[in-house]
């Protein structure tokens, strides 16, 4: 199920869980144009996709960024721990995007064979073992689901920290709240 996105114009948008927290901050940031405050220590983790498409606008050291295909965390455990042990974050925002690469996928497996062979000397072969190995690993059905599955499951891996799914429009460069079901 596709989960509603929540728009945030202003300070009362926010959700109630998110208020006081550096989640609240990232909104206020890049939706309400709060000017920047100064960092000395991270206050939030945000897991985005690689996608090209996405700025955030946010002040200097004001948050570790891990970027990979889909906001997919999965593999990248460490890092979080990292963030979270020694960087000092309270906070994970977890960003989705509409027109996500990592949607429908295995569409696109030929595309991406022939790339690997055209562009980065591959073999055929090893270009479709590479794919079928690793696509169901990234693959994704509903970008906007998934991290909310996402984090979900990191809560139960990191209690104390608030996670946050939310929702980049890539032409408004704009972030929605993800109302979760369940
Ligand atoms: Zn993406």
């Amino acid at each position: 199920m596709t989960p509603s996105l929540l728009p945030v114009t202003c300070l009362a948008d926010i959700l109630p869980i998110y208020r006081q927290t550096p989640i609240s901050l990232l909104l206020e940031y890049q939706n309400c144009g709060r000017p920047f405050d100064s960092y000395v220590m991270a206050k939030l983790l945000v897991g985005m996709c690689m996608d090209n498409r996405k700025v955030l606008r946010i002040p200097d050291n004001f948050a570790y960024i891990l970027r990979a295909g889909g906001a997919n965390l999965r593999r990248a455990e460490f890092k979080v721990s990292f963030a979270i042990s020694i960087g000092g974050v309270r906070a994970l925002a977890l960003i989705a995007h509409d027109q996500c690469g990592m949607v429908g996928l295995t569409a696109r497996r030929e595309v991406f064979i022939q790339g690997l062979v055209a562009h980065a000397g591959w073999t055929a072969e090893n270009a479709a073992r590479h794919f079928d190995e690793r696509a169901p690993e990234f693959e994704i059905a509903n970008a906007g689901e998934f991290v909310c599955t996402e984090a979900q499951r990191l809560r139960q891996d990191y209690p104390k920290l608030v996670i946050a799914p939310l929702f980049y429009r890539v032409d408004e460069g704009k972030l929605y709240q993800l109302q979760e079901c369940g």
